[in-house]
């Protein structure tokens, strides 16, 4: 199993070296249409601040691996691309945060995704006292599109492979384990479409929300670039809007 690196990604790209935060706890908000890569830059920022990764996309995605009553009231909606209820994903955001690993400050990928789940988070943050940074992900639909649908995924170990910019060596065979790899049931193009048709139309509003809450959010070009120089370009801007470590 690689380091959980997206496609394109390596760790070894990666050469800042970690340094923490002068603040108690930060929390980034990955911003961006689904595809636009907040997973992989997520497990970069990761590395690079030393706090926690929340995907609630991951975390839906266990309970339905396992099979528990969660994952099976969930599977449709997931499969079809839409929004699974804000209280579910609002409850399991609240649980996650209080882990301990979460303490020294987390990057939230994949939440919020409607205003209700940034009102929730808004509170949260407040009565944590912790420092919210909203970093938007720009990429091009077209762009997106082609990207997911010509990504592949190991089903036995979850690496993560694209036919054009990171191929396995034996086409459709994954690198570590032999096995076939699979198109996510999400990842297909009509369900990929109606995704980017989700976001739209609930997600965008949340951005206008969290800026309304004061807070700030800073703009990145999310396609232009490998995905390490583009974690590095986040990351610099992070540090700059909260200042050096003391
Ligand atoms: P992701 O891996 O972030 O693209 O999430 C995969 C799927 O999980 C989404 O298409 C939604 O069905 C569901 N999901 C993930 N995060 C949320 C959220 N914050 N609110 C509602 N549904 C979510």
């Amino acid at each position: 199993m690689p380091a959980g690196f997206g496609a394109g990604a390596a760790a070894s790209e990666w050469s800042l070296s970690y340094t923490p935060f002068a603040m108690s706890r930060l929390c980034v908000i990955l911003f961006g249409p689904p595809g636009s890569g907040k997973g992989t830059q997520a497990k970069f920022l990761k590395q690079a601040l030393g706090i926690a990764h929340i995907s609630t996309g991951d975390m839906l995605r266990e309970h339905m691996a396992a099979g528990d009553g969660l994952g099976h009231e969930i599977a449709a909606t997931i499969q079809a691309g839409g929004l699974v209820p804000d209280e579910t994903v609002n409850l399991m955001v609240e649980e996650r945060i209080e882990l301990p690993d979460s303490k020294t400050g987390f990057i939230l990928d994949g939440f919020p995704r409607t205003v209700n789940q940034a009102k929730l988070l808004v509170g949260l943050l407040a009565a944590h006292g912790i420092r919210p940074v909203v970093v938007h992900l720009k990429v091009d639909y077209n762009v997106i599109i082609a990207r997911l649908s010509g990504r592949r995924q190991c089903p036995t170990c979850g690496a993560l492979y694209s036919v054009t910019s990171n191929a396995p060596t034996v086409s459709e065979v994954c690198d570590y384990d032999g096995s076939k790899l699979v198109v996510r049931e999400d990842d297909r193009e009509e369900v990929v479409r109606e995704r980017l048709r989700a976001y739209e139309k609930q997600t965008t509003p949340v951005l206008d929300f969290l800026r309304g809450s004061g807070y700030t959010v800073l703009d990145v070009e999310g396609a232009d670039a490998s995905p390490a120089a583009i974690a590095r370009r986040i990351e610099a801007l992070i540090r700059k809007e909260v200042g050096p470590a003391q």
